[in-house]
């Protein structure tokens, strides 16, 4: 059995949905790219109590390791470092080594202020190089150092990873901790394994499940693979693990779900539609410019995300009000007036409009009821209608209503503006 871990996320603000937690997800993917099998990630406060009850409830469930996030600074609401050593069977010691580090990466910063309390300082200092004897001492990435605390000899239970809240000090203080010997130990047990991804748009998962019956007959080990399926942004993501052995069984998963869905199936490669635009942008020497009036901007967002993408991203327009749509897209006043402003004329008229006003080579344009109460019995909320266009005048439309709230409407929007706009680069039909 591959050995197994927990995740222990403190932070008052985080606890309240104040933070949005990023770092649980992160080490959540570095545990799965390292084969260790992820049991628990819970959230608590930066009370010592509940700090404590997580090591407790973690240590019941047998884990090998319990990383935890955050709590390591100089003030007195971070504890980990004394919950942990406590809860692990080891004295409080100041390394002094620690604290002149400590010392010496404060300084620099504290020459920009005036009148520092200094005993203040010194005592900062002291308080983040009080540490579990014992331990080994990571970093620090900040001025908080990480550590790994095994428990004192002769108890049992798993070994902890103590690491800084801010994400950034968080990430390197993991690949430091990574590489140290107390943890290679904790996780000696771990399985390699090999990690897949299929990504699928215009599908329910109802329909995947009925592939993965299928599979079940026809493909010898199909149940030595972990396949999970997730509704993403409008997409279908199926994830599959498995250990190397299993291969075959992958290489079977694969050729039944591309004889089924062959037209669904936009990614096999782990690559994001985000990805694959940017590519076929750069590929091609096209560049590319957005109209949008309910996705707010968003599809603006997606496409100038990746790195490098002001060789290909040429820019923009928000068109709300249709006075916008006709002053900044030259979007013919009476074809609002017959069509309506979310219609399939007006979305290609704001294509046009784009490739025409950023002298673009393509453009992709989005206009739709967001609601709530902008719907019609005809053109409900949701209702969305794409176009993307190339200045050579070939499009791609589609027009469809998009189920859920405002947020999703958005959101499923921004992503099926992506695909019309990869099918149009690709010369394919447009997603159904
Ligand atoms: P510091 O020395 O900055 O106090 P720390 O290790 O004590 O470091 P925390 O006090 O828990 O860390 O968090 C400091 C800040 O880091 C938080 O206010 C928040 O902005 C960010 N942070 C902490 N935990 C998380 C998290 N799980 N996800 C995202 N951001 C976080
Ligand atoms: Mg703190």
């Amino acid at each position: 059995m591959s050995a197994r871990a927990g995740i222990v996320v403190t932070g008052t603000e985080v606890l309240a949905g104040r933070v949005r937690d990023r770092n649980g997800p992160w080490l959540a993917d570095r545990l799965s790219e390292l084969g260790i099998d992820l049991a628990h990630i819970t959230i608590c406060g930066d009370r010592p109590a509940d700090v404590e009850a997580q090591l407790r409830f973690l240590t019941s469930e047998g884990v090998d390791l319990v990383v935890t996030s955050g709590g390591l600074g100089p003030t007195a609401d971070d504890l980990t470092a004394e919950v942990v050593g406590r809860f692990q069977g080891r004295d409080s010691i100041v390394d002094e080594e620690l604290e002149r580090r400590i010392a010496a990466v404060v300084e620099p910063l504290l020459k920009r202020w005036r009148g520092l309390d200094q005993a203040a300082i010194e005592a900062s200092a002291r308080k983040q190089a009080t540490i579990p004897a014992g331990a080994d001492v990571l970093g620090p990435a900040g001025t908080a150092p990480g550590l790994v605390v095994p428990p004192a000899d002769g108890r049992a239970g798993p070994t902890v990873l103590v690491l800084p809240g801010p994400p950034r000090e968080l990430h390197a203080t993991w690949h430091e901790a990574v590489a140290s010997e107390t943890f290679g130990a904790a996780v000696a047990g771990r399985s390699r394994y090999e990690h897949r991804m299929l990504r699928l748009i215009g599908i329910p998962e109802s329909e995947i499940a009925e592939t993965l019956r299928v599979g079940e007959e026809r493909i010898d080990g199909l149940d030595t693979l972990e396949v999970t399926t997730c509704l993403r942004r409008g997409e279908l993501e199926v994830a599959v693990r498995y250990e190397p052995p299993a291969e075959p069984a992958w290489e079977g998963l694969l050729a039944l779900v591309r004889e089924r869905h062959a037209p669904q199936l936009f990614s096999d490669d782990g690559t994001s539609v985000d990805e694959q635009v940017a590519t076929l942008l750069r590929e091609s020497g096209a560049t590319v410019a957005v109209a949008e009036s309910c996705t707010g901007g968003e599809l603006a967002g997606r496409l100038s995300g990746p790195a490098g993408a002001s060789a290909y991203f040429a820019g923009g327009i928000v068109a709300y009000a249709d006075e916008a749509k006709t002053s900044l897209l030259d979007v013919d006043p009476a074809l609002i007036a017959r069509h309506g402003a979310v219609s399939p004329q007006v979305a290609s008229a704001m294509a046009a409009g784009a490739v025409r006003r950023f002298g673009a080579s393509a453009a992709v344009a989005v206009t739709g009821v967001a609601g709530p109460g902008g719907g019609t019995e005809e053109k409900p909320v949701g209702y969305v209608c794409f176009a993307a266009r190339l200045a050579d005048e070939r499009e791609l439309a589609r027009d469809l209503v998009i189920p859920g709230e405002r947020a999703e409407v958005r959101d499923r929007s921004t992503t099926l503006g992506m695909h019309v706009l990869r099918r149009l680069l690709l010369g394919a039909p447009a997603p159904t």
